[in-house]
């Protein structure tokens, strides 16, 4: 008899959606986890209704939960989605009073048709707005470069976008420029990082399912992966929390043996408005809770927004197939090929869901 050829972390990428929704399905169920889904308006590329895949390990009535989630930016759910893999390949130890929630994928139309954006163009993480009065307007920093970032003509040429960006990061300064762009904005539907002017379908039932399920927890903890921002390979931890972040932060720091950063504009990213994490302060009675986004950066800045640029266009111009050119593109710069990089996304990711579940869960 053979021994089962040991896997690498590259090994638990998949090709497709569907595949690694599958083999989420499968792998959640063999560790004895329950299955849950939410379903959405939105079909895959193969004709199949998307829904956010949820599995649940322990007790039904936890007091402490671990939350483990990926995929709100679509595309980017290849690496969250093989962290989980991995991640339920191992051994896992779930004190009797808690759960382990691991939620595959928050936007399954972005990673099935390969876009960062959900079925209606919406940037999901910036979409969970609590403040109607935050839900309006953009930067005015991006409303003069609307016609770079969201051009109604054929995209300009690589080196001519990169040129008047660089112009533009001379003028505004380049922190300041990257804050306007990515922090979120509600006036240009087609454009990029549209936060939508409501709550989109899988945002609210996402709320609905967790207020309904986490009504006996006191404390939540939530690690959130995305990927693109950064140097190639580079981790950021990142926090939020519903208690001091600062304190928090330091506090965790110590625990993982790791930087966790809680001033994005301080290290090289912005601060953003509709975050995830603000699910948290919608539950009723609010629980106690921490929320972690894991960042692994690829990619040059530029390159990778010149990318959604250029998807954004051809979706909105009449290309929608994932197999176009502009969403390979995109997948290459938020989840490259590169085996290096792929193995040590899925060993960080694990590793971090092992250091916080032993914090959490002592
Ligand atoms: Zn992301």
């Amino acid at each position: 008899m053979h021994a089962k050829q040991r896997m690498t972390g590259s090994d638990y990428f998949s090709k497709t959606y569907e595949i690694a929704r599958s083999r989420f399905i499968a792998a959640a169920c063999a560790a004895g986890g329950q299955m849950d889904e939410i379903y959405l308006d939105a079909m895959s590329p193969v004709g199949s209704p998307l829904a956010i895949e949820i599995a649940w390990f322990g007790l039904d009535n936890p007091s402490r939960v671990l939350i483990h989630s990926s995929g709100i930016h679509g595309v980017e759910g290849f690496a969250g989605s093989a962290v989980q893999l991995a991640l339920l390949d191992s051994e896992l130890k779930i004190p009797s009073d808690a759960a382990l929630v691991l939620v595959h994928c928050l936007n399954p139309y972005g990673m099935a048709w390969l876009r960062r954006v959900n079925e209606r163009n919406v940037d999901l993480n910036r979409n969970f707005v609590v403040d109607p009065a935050v839900r309006t307007g953009a930067a005015d920093t991006y409303r003069r470069l609307d016609g770079l970032l969201n051009p109604d003509r054929l995209p300009a040429g690589r080196d001519l976008f990169y040129a008047r960006a660089l112009r533009s990061g001379l003028k505004y300064g380049m922190p300041a420029l990257r804050q306007a762009v990515a922090e979120g904005q509600y006036e240009f539907p087609e454009g990029l990082f549209y936060g939508g002017k409501e709550f989109e379908k899988g945002a609210r039932l996402y709320l609905a399912w967790l207020s309904h399920h986490l009504k006996t927890v006191r404390s939540v903890f939530a690690i959130d992966v995305h990927t693109g921002l950064g140097n190639w390979g580079q981790e950021t931890l990142y926090l939020r929390s519903g208690a001091d972040q600062t304190q928090e932060a330091a506090k965790l720091g110590d625990v993982l043996s790791q930087q966790v950063i809680t001033d994005a504009r301080a290290h090289g990213a912005y601060e953003i408005r509709g975050m995830l994490c603000e699910v948290f302060t919608m539950l009723a009675p609010e629980p106690e809770w921490s929320f972690l986004l894991q960042e692994f950066g690829t990619y040059s800045g530029l390159r990778v927004v010149n990318a959604l640029r250029e998807e954004n266009y051809w979706y909105h111009h009449g290309n929608t197939s994932p197999q176009h050119r502009s969403r390979r593109q995109l997948k290459e710069m938020l989840v490259p090929a590169n085996r290096e990089w792929r193995d040590s996304v899925v060993d960080r990711g694990v590793s971090l869901c092992k250091r916080v579940m032993a914090h959490v869960f002592s």
